[in-house]
């Protein structure tokens, strides 16, 4: 996620705080002065949000703890002002460790809620609701409590983004496989979706936002699932373009827009004079090269280096994994030392189309 700065680094974990929830912290800071408030109670309320914003935190970090025990690396976690997203490497196949590690982020928000909620008895404070909001009077560390208390019943809404719609997709896997699994757990957020769209058209529009929210979280699993289910059991080779071009590390730039006009062929490995891969020129790059250097520019200066290599035999998936970890948007695949093939992003688009054409005949067609 671009526009995004590291601040912290836990448990091997990148955590990014995204520009736009900065841009929140001084709107809040702002509405506040705006309306008055004393300087105290602007800095009470910016740590307010700061406080909550670490309660998020500490919920992404139970899903990365318990993915982590099951193998699971996570990439990095990226607060925004609607949350925290923990981009987890994979989930986990099994539903049961799927709903274990969706399960550990609302546990924190229930530990740390019933942690506040003795502290709150212990010196004799009020836990009743707070009347003028999470934001408005009200002791400190019982509106943060509520805020505890609101994190666990937001995440409980059946609906993706949301932890309660990953739990409903693991709890129907158990019974009628991933793929029809997420299928009806997507349509089921889509329902919640639109409910939120209703409500918020009549009454907070803050609702038709979360609404928008919902309907694109339940749009993006289904896709995701899709992919996964279609490179199920393919080795790289079958999504691979095999009749590639490579070109030289000391090749002209001129040389390489031949080749691209030649064929259909987009991305370059590049090989240096031994024989071994060095890096790929993509179009876009050569492009630019050619902008800035002209026809007699060298490839080797244009190119993206290292390059990702995989044996053609590995699966798709194990592939794709690696490209999607390295940010990288082509593989090229050896067997025996030779190049046999690449797979770019566009090939696992076209593979995932046509394995979904082929299943919707096969429905249509058995009895
Ligand atoms: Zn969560």
């Amino acid at each position: 996620m671009s526009w995004a700065w590291r601040v912290a680094r836990i448990r091997g974990v990148d955590v990014n705080v995204h520009a736009t929830f900065v841009i929140f912290l001084v709107w809040i800071a702002l509405a506040s002065h705006a309306r008055g408030a004393p300087p105290e109670a602007t800095i009470a309320t910016v740590l307010f949000v700061v406080a909550i914003f670490t309660s998020v935190l500490l919920h992404e970090f139970g899903h990365v703890v318990v993915a982590q025990h099951f193998n699971v690396g996570t990439r990095r976690i990226t607060l925004l002002p609607i949350g925290g997203v923990a981009e987890l490497e994979r989930m986990p196949e099994r539903p049961r460790e799927e709903l274990l590690v969706t399960l550990a982020g609302p546990a924190v928000n229930v530990v740390l809620g019933l942690f506040l909620y003795a502290v709150l008895q212990g010196t004799g404070r009020e836990v009743v609701v707070p009347a003028t909001g999470l934001f408005g009077e009200g002791h400190y560390l019982a509106r943060l409590f509520w805020m505890q208390v609101t994190l666990v019943v937001f995440n409980a809404i059946p609906a993706f983004p949301m932890d309660g719609g990953r739990v409903l997709r693991a709890l129907l896997a158990m019974r009628i496989g991933f793929a029809r699994a997420t299928r009806a757990s997507a349509a089921v957020g889509q329902a919640i979706a639109l409910g939120f769209a209703f409500l918020g058209m009549f009454g907070n529009p803050m609702l038709l936002f979360i609404g928008l929210f919902v309907w694109i979280g339940a749009h993006t699993e289904r896709l995701g699932a899709e992919t996964r289910v279609a490179i199920e059991g393919v080795s790289s080779r079958d999504a691979a373009e095999v009749s590639i071009m490579i070109l030289g590390e000391a090749d002209s730039l001129a040389l390489a827009a031949r080749r691209l006009l030649a064929g259909a062929q987009r991305d370059f490995p590049v090989a240096d004079r031994a024989g071994e891969m060095v890096g790929v020129l993509t179009r876009d790059q050569l492009i630019a090269a050619l902008r800035d250097s002209g026809g007699q520019g060298r490839v080797g200066e244009a190119m993206t280096r290292p390059v990702m290599v995989a044996s053609a035999t590995a699966p798709l998936s194990d592939v794709l994994a690696r490209m999607q970890q390295a940010a990288s948007r082509v593989a090229v695949l050896t067997e025996g030392g030779t190049v046999v093939g690449v797979v770019t992003a566009e090939n696992v688009a076209e593979l995932v189309m046509i394995r979904r054409a082929l299943a919707e005949y096969d429905a249509a067609h058995t009895v």
